[in-house]
């Protein structure tokens, strides 16, 4: 079994922390800073032997290079963003896999938020790592991308297992959720999530992860129907 750790880091960021306890491998998915989570990993005995990049904000990147000087990490990202990653020390894309021990992560393209970004999907262990793609009752915004690729990212992550545990990089849970109020005022399955996430919030507690079962029912990007639905509720979004 992976163990996932939480790092909250910035004003709303989360580094995730993969360790594996049978072959020791840690991998830091993300990493914006390099302090906190070289603490986290060190407070664990833990030594980060890779990081795993989604896309090349700076929120994302800012602490590979400080942390590959501490501990000699490999570090990997997406090809179509090499130009500016300057750290990486491997690209992969869609259909790649890379490894934390024995288990393996496939990749997703899923460009949308930005051009290039990827997915890190680890089937066998039901967890994915989906960067700025998809948030709980969110989806990330489209900076270098169009509706109608979201729309397709937002099908394939349905597609997946419920039970699949889903690490986004970011706590935008109550924001999200209240503007899906806003859109589907009738899901009772999001009126007692957002209780509940208003809750959560109000006790400083985090709400991320999510699964794929919980945002099929509660993603009002992940149900639009169309293209247009979608486009139509992100632009909303933007403006709220
Ligand atoms: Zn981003
Ligand atoms: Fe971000």
């Amino acid at each position: 079994m992976l163990e996932v750790v939480r790092i909250p880091v910035l004003s709303d960021n989360y580094v995730w922390l993969i360790h594996d306890p049978a072959s020791g491998d840690t991998v830091a998915v993300d990493p914006a800073v390099a302090e906190p989570v070289l603490d986290a990993a060190r407070q664990r005995g833990w030594t980060i032997g890779q990081i795993w990049n989604t896309h090349w904000h700076g929120d994302h990147v800012g602490g590979n290079a400080a942390i590959k000087a501490a501990t000699g990490c490999t570090i990997t990202g997406p090809a179509a963003e090499a130009a500016k990653i300057d750290t990486l020390d491997r690209t992969v894309t869609e259909g790649d896999s890379v490894r934390i021990g024995d288990h393996v992560a496939q990749v997703m393209a899923v460009p949308a938020h930005t051009a290039g970004h990827i997915a890190y999907h680890l089937a066998d262990d039901g967890i994915i790592f989906v960067g700025d793609t998809l948030f709980a009752m969110g989806c990330g915004r489209l900076f270098e991308g169009t509706p109608a690729q979201m729309f397709a990212n937002m099908q394939r992550f349905a597609a997946l297992p419920d039970d699949t545990t889903v690490y986004c990089a970011h706590e935008y849970t109550q924001s999200n959720g209240r503007f899906a109020l806003t859109v589907e005022p009738d899901n009772a399955v999001l009126r007692a999530r957002m209780e509940a996430v208003e809750a959560a919030r109000a006790r400083g507690e985090a709400t991320v992860p999510t699964t794929i079962g919980l945002e099929r029912d509660t993603n009002i990007f992940m149900r639009a129907r169309d293209v247009a639905e979608l486009a139509q509720r992100r632009a909303a979004k933007d403006a709220a």
